[in-house]
């Protein structure tokens, strides 16, 4: 582990130099950064963006930790509609919507409010939707080796709504299938239908953990 100190003037350093470039860039598309308004600007951009893509330096098993139990429970688990934000790797833009997971557990469960904070360690980077889906799947497969993860996530994207195509109601939908979602279409069909359901908390079906936390 490096010393704290060291990290902390590393991300000084990143800090400084991620501000000299917003003003740059502020120059580049003709305005002037000594301006009351802008003066902060760089500042308050690079703070910024240290916040959109603080994913890259969290570490999931610290996210995880304490947080995986062994339990004889082997019906799907859900959590829909989690918020995501996360920005586009071809244009800086943020896209955002919702991420609903299901997986059906293999004698371990994760603790339910660890499902948003893994979308979160993932979409806080730059990010193409298709593979942040992917990767939320992926991770949930490794850490607690259920028998399936499903994962959708359906987005909107500044990049399309507010130039090239500028579709306004334009929503990308992608979604990760692994194991049992992938080989057997009824348990895929009962994620998606469930899923669909606005009143899914009364369903007898999804099941409440409240883990540790
Ligand atoms: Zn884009």
């Amino acid at each position: 582990m490096q010393p704290l100190k060291e990290i902390a003037m590393k991300t000084g350093e990143k800090t400084q130099q991620l501000q000299e470039a917003i003003e740059q860039l502020l120059v580049l598309v003709g305005e002037d950064p000594t301006r009351e308004g802008l003066i902060k600007t760089p500042e308050r951009v690079a703070k910024m963006f240290h916040f959109l893509t603080k994913g890259y330096t969290e570490d999931i098993n610290e996210v995880l930790n304490g947080a995986l139990f062994s339990i004889k429970y082997d019906e799907m688990v859900i959590v829909k509609d989690i918020d995501f934000f996360s920005l586009c790797e071809h244009h800086l833009v943020p896209f955002f919507g919702k991420c609903h997971i299901a997986y059906l557990p293999d004698k371990k469960v994760i603790g339910l409010s660890k499902l948003p904070r893994i979308v979160e360690v993932f979409s806080r980077r730059l990010q193409v939707q298709e593979r942040l889906t992917q990767q939320i799947a992926e991770i949930i497969q490794e850490k607690i080796k259920p028998q399936g993860v499903a994962v959708v996530m359906e987005a909107q994207h500044l990049c399309m709504m507010m130039r090239g195509v500028e579709k306004q109601n334009a929503t990308a939908i992608t979604s990760a299938m692994l194991g049992g979602f992938r080989t057997r279409r009824e348990t895929r069909e009962e994620f998606l239908e469930l899923i669909k359901r606005g009143s899914i908390q009364r369903d007898p079906l999804f099941w409440h953990h409240d883990g540790n936390e």
